[in-house]
C-alpha cells in the first residue's frame, strides 16, 4: 500500500535534488528575456489550506507569468462579464499547439482559454474602458489571487509586443470573424502585459490554492471568486491546460494544471492544495521538464491524483 506523506511537512529540496538532475528539454528562444533564463533553475511551493505556504530554496525567483496566466485571465473574464465569456470562448481540447492559427469551426470563437487565442479574447473581457484600464484592472485582479501586489516586468512586455506576430494573427482573425471587440493591437497588448507580470512559485502556488480551494484565497481568507467560477476554470485547466499534452498530464498527475513558456507550472488539486513549479527547459509542447516531473512525483507522493481510488 503506498503511504501518503503530509504535505505541511513533505521534504521539497529533497524533491528539488531529485528532479535536477534532469536535464533534457530547451529554454524557450521566443523572446530575449525568456532565452536568458538559467537552465539549471529549479524551484518548488506548495500552498495549503490552512494559509502555509511552503518552499523549496530558490522559491523567491522571480518570473514572468507567461501562459500560465490564462486560467486567472479565464477567471476575470468569467467575473467581469458575469459568465458571458463561457459563450464567447470555447472549452475543447484543440490537440494542437498554443499558438495554432486556428479558429472553432462554424462559430469563430477561440477554441478555448488555455490557448493564446483564448487568452487574447479573456483577456479583453475583462473590464476596462481602454486597454490601460484592462490591463490594471488584470494587475489587480491577479494580485487578489497572489495575495500581495504583482508588478509588470515592463521589459518582458516589451518584447511581448515585439515579437507578438502570431498572437497580432490570432487577434486580426478573431477580429474577421467578429469574435474580438476591441482592435488586435489593444488584445495583443492587453495579453502581453499579463503574460509579463511577475511572481514566483510561492505567489503563483497561491493562486493555484486559490483555484482549488473554491476561490478564496487561503492566505488571506478574501473570496476571490464565486466556487462555480473556480470549478469553471479549474474543469478547463483539466481538459485543455497542458495544450496537446493535456490528456498524457492528466493519466499520469491527475491534478489540474495550467503549463507556460517561461518554465512555470501551476497546479490546483481540488480541495487539497496549490502548487508550483519553475524550471525553465521546456519538452515539445512547451511543459518544463522537471516541471512535469516533479508534479508526478509530488502527485504520487501526496495522493493528488483526481482520479485515483
Ligand atoms: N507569451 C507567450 C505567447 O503569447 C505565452 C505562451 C506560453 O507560455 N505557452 O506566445
Amino acid at each position: 500500500m503506498t503511504v501518503t506523506a503530509d504535505p505541511g511537512s513533505y521534504d521539497l529540496d529533497a524533491l528539488r535534488s531529485r528532479v535536477l538532475p534532469h536535464d533534457e528539454g530547451a529554454v524557450d528562444d521566443s523572446i530575449p528575456s525568456l532565452a536568458a533564463a538559467d537552465p539549471r533553475l529549479c524551484a518548488i511551493a506548495l500552498a495549503l489550506p490552512d494559509g502555509t505556504v511552503r518552499g523549496s530554496s530558490h522559491s523567491d525567483t522571480a518570473f514572468t507569468m507567461q501562459s500560465s496566466v490564462k486560467p486567472f485571465l479565464f477567471a476575470l473574464a468569467l467575473l467581469d462579464t458575469d459568465g458571458d465569456a463561457l459563450h464567447r470562448v470555447g472549452i475543447e481540447p484543440t490537440g494542437e499547439a498554443f499558438d495554432a492559427i486556428k479558429l472553432e469551426s462554424g462559430t469563430g470563437r477561440p477554441p478555448n482559454p488555455m490557448v493564446n487565442a483564448g487568452a487574447l479574447l479573456t483577456a479583453s473581457l475583462v473590464d476596462g474602458d481602454d486597454g490601460k484600464a484592462r490591463s490594471n484592472r488584470i494587475l489587480q485582479g491577479l494580485s487578489a489571487f497572489a495575495g500581495r501586489p504583482l508588478e509588470i516586468d515592463e521589459r518582458t512586455a516589451e518584447e511581448e509586443r515585439e515579437h507578438g506576430e502570431r498572437n497580432h494573427a490570432l487577434a486580426h482573425l478573431m477580429r474577421a470573424e467578429d469574435t474580438l471587440h476591441v482592435t488586435a493591437d489593444d488584445a495583443v497588448e492587453v495579453y502581453g502585459r499579463a503574460c509579463a507580470v511577475l511572481v514566483d512559485v510561492e505567489a503563483l502556488a497561491v493562486m493555484g490554492a486559490t483555484l482549488a480551494l473554491g476561490g478564496v484565497n487561503p492566505v488571506t481568507r478574501e473570496r476571490v471568486l464565486p466556487a462555480s467560477v473556480a470549478r469553471d476554470v479549474v474543469s478547463v485547466m483539466a481538459t485543455c491546460g497542458v495544450y496537446d499534452g493535456s490528456g498524457t498530464w492528466m493519466r499520469r498527475v491527475g491534478v489540474p494544471a495550467k503549463s507556460s513558456v517561461s518554465g512555470a507550472v501551476v497546479l490546483a488539486a481540488p480541495r487539497t492544495l496549490g502548487a508550483a513549479v519553475l524550471s525553465p527547459p521546456l519538452d515539445d509542447q512547451g511543459t518544463s521538464v522537471r516541471g512535469r516531473i516533479a508534479s508526478e512525483v509530488l502527485s504520487d507522493d501526496l495522493g493528488l491524483h483526481v482520479f485515483a481510488t
